[in-house]
């Protein structure tokens, strides 16, 4: 069995110390694909250096370039054109366009990120629109932020009609918000939520769901897993470093897959085999580019 964690900010200080000794664990746990989305301008080059240095040292690495809605603050469209060039300048060296979306609730990070949705909504829809074009016109998959935006999100699909589709990343949400995004042709990233047992909301959309239909992700280092599962990373860092372990790993995809495969009832071989067919259903399909 082999897994693919379809979301995770590997460029992340908290990793850069122990990057090599990271990547080989994740070989040694079978996590053989890392998908790593950039955020803002400021990560562009750190994304793709890093996936150009330690592809296949000894797994195998790809990023997207992408703006997320929480780093608007003080771009332009002039900060757009110039992701418009670099996206043609390295289209293949990329696999998709992403992290994009709209965030309805980014309230709790006014104060660390400078904007409430209410001053901004208006900037995150031209910054989607603009990115979705830009999937378009490069025939490229999308990787989409979500947070209580799915009633603006799902009509802005629906009238790009994407050439690639793509994921929606950290889906959480209801059986039919999750069929809206079905019907358009994407698949639902599967992360730490199904491992907190309060989110039955989720546990049981994602019981519904065709298992065509899902991905596995961390979004490493954001998003730990409950306190109510064991995670491997703290042991692995302590062996390794004194210091204080990141809250999330992609280490932890096989743990988030067990507890898949507890919601879905399907065999795990069946199961890992169909959700690495998922991810090469988005990103590698025959005309991919890396
Ligand atoms: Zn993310």
């Amino acid at each position: 069995m082999k897994y693919t964690d379809s979301h995770c900010h590997l460029d992340d200080n908290c990793f850069s110390t122990q990057l090599p000794e990271l990547l080989s664990q994740c070989k040694l746990r079978n996590i053989s694909r890392i998908i790593i989305p950039s955020i803002s301008p400021d990560n562009f080059q750190q994304v793709l250096t890093l996936t150009k240095q330690y592809h296949q040292r000894p797994i195998e690495l790809f990023c997207t370039l992408g703006i997320h809605p929480w780093f608007l603050k003080h771009l332009t469209l002039n900060d757009l054109e110039n992701l418009n060039q670099l996206i043609t300048k390295e289209k293949h060296n990329i696999i998709g366009v992403g992290e994009i979306g709209l965030d309805g609730a980014t309230s709790k990070h006014a104060a660390q990120f400078g904007q409430t949705p209410e001053e901004n909504f208006e900037q995150q829809q031209r910054f989607f629109e603009y990115q979705l074009d830009l999937a378009n016109k490069n025939e490229l998959p999308v990787i989409i932020h979500h947070r209580q935006s799915h009633q603006h999100i799902v009509p802005f699909l629906r009238q790009y009609q994407l050439a690639k589709s793509g994921i929606i990343h950290g889906f959480t949400g209801s059986y039919q918000q999750a069929k809206d995004y079905l019907d358009l042709g994407f698949k639902l990233g599967i992360g730490s939520s199904i491992s907190f047992s309060r989110a039955k909301k989720t546990i049981n959309t994602v019981k519904r769901l065709p298992i065509e239909s899902l991905v596995l992700e961390t979004d490493a280092p954001s998003m730990p897993l409950s306190n109510e599962v064991i995670s491997p990373i703290d042991n692995t860092f302590k062996q390794n470093n004194s210091s204080k372990p990141p809250a999330n790993s992609p280490l932890n995809i096989p743990v988030i897959f067990e507890l898949l495969v507890n919601v879905t009832g399907i065999t795990p071989e069946v199961l890992a085999n169909q959700l690495e067919d998922n991810v090469n259903k988005i990103f590698f399909t025959k005309d991919s580019t890396i």
